[in-house]
């Protein structure tokens, strides 16, 4: 490595994202010295990015940084919790101060408007691979389980889903489609926005809550066998964007919504009896997310057509620019 290890920490890494009043010690010890908020539950997840599989070799540094936080705050979303630290394990096969730059600036802006504060890591050589661990915090009992739904219970999505899919599709060459349509969609794949404002409120009302990464219909499963039930989407309700229509068609873009990944979205159930609670404090137009279908007592994910005929799915929606 050109710069030194000691240097690169010190010049991209201790002073990256928010200053917090709970780190008592973070990057240059050991270890970090952080301070819990009394009555709060502590929650953490761990997600690693590794070049060539997460992303595409070569990709915008800026954008690498951004989406390997962005991945773990939305985890922490998909819980209800609010975020405080991170730590990052970086591997890197040079110490290119371009690209570090570029990646630590993408990193920490997502980091200070989440108000989240880099407390640690480790720096290594390798092939490039990136993990980050987020802590966050819940008042204690309050999380929102991917376990808590209930046949009956309806079911949401925020977001278009289905928009990184193709924005990944662009960023390879594997789909085409206007400039501005093009630039729309690639934004959503790099540059993906964790719900963690949506998921802190909806605490409150959701039943059960994750987050959409590995594509809708398959997520929403998960929901649903973890809450011991099935699901069922209407397929006219599901949301999809005018830019990804324009790419792709009305069909395909329905197709890629269900089954595409990368989106960092909400799925959420809500008890019948709090939806209009739920439509009142949180209007879905101002924060963006659409009711989808219900949770069902017969396990299994049923997708249903306008005419209520049950429409099926591959759950890989990579096959279709193949
Ligand atoms: P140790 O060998 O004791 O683990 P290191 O020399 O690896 O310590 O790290 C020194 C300090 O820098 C530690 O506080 C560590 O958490 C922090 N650190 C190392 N790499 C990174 C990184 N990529 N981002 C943030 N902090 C880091
Ligand atoms: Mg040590």
């Amino acid at each position: 490595m050109g710069i030194s290890e000691f240097a690169l920490i010190e010049r991209y890494f201790r002073h990256s994202g928010a200053r917090r009043s709970d780190v008592r010690l973070g990057v240059g010890d050991d270890a970090a010295l952080l301070e819990s908020p009394p009555g709060s539950e502590l929650v953490a997840a761990i997600d690693t990015l590794v070049e060539g599989v997460h992303f595409p070799v070569g990709s915008r540094a800026a954008s690498i940084g951004h989406r390997a936080l962005a991945v773990n705050l939305s985890d922490l979303a998909a819980m209800g919790a609010r975020p405080a630290w991170a730590l990052l394990a970086l591997t890197l096969p040079s110490a290119d101060e371009g690209w570090l730059e570029e990646f630590a600036a993408g990193f920490s802006q997502l980091a200070r408007a989440h108000q989240v504060a880099l407390v640690g890591g480790d720096t290594t050589s390798g092939p490039l691979c990136i993990s980050v661990q987020v802590l966050g915090h819940v008042p204690r009992g309050t999380a929102m389980l991917r376990a808590g739904g209930k046949p009956g219970d309806a079911l949401f999505v925020s977001g278009t889903p289905g928009d990184a899919a193709a924005g990944l599709a662009l960023e390879q060459g594997r789909l085409t489609a206007s400039d501005e349509v093009s630039a729309r969609l690639r934004e959503r794949f790099l540059f993906p926005t964790p719900r963690v404002a949506l998921g802190e409120r909806l605490r409150q009302f959701a039943s059960g809550c994750i987050d959409v990464s590995d594509g809708l219909l398959g997520d929403a499963g998960k929901l649903s066998s973890a809450s011991g039930c099935g699901v069922q989407i209407d397929y006219p309700h599901v949301p999809v964007s005018e830019q990804l229509v324009s790419a792709v068609g009305e069909v395909r873009a329905r197709e890629l919504a269900l089954t595409g990944g990368d989106d960092y979205e909400l799925c959420f159930s809500v008890r019948p009896e709090n939806v209009h609670k739920l439509h009142a404090e949180l209007p879905p137009g101002q924060w963006g997310y659409r009711r989808i279908g219900v949770l069902v007592e017969s396990p299994g994910s049923t997708v249903l057509s306008a005419d209520s005929a049950v429409m099926h799915f591959s759950h890989s929606g990579f096959d279709h620019f193949a």
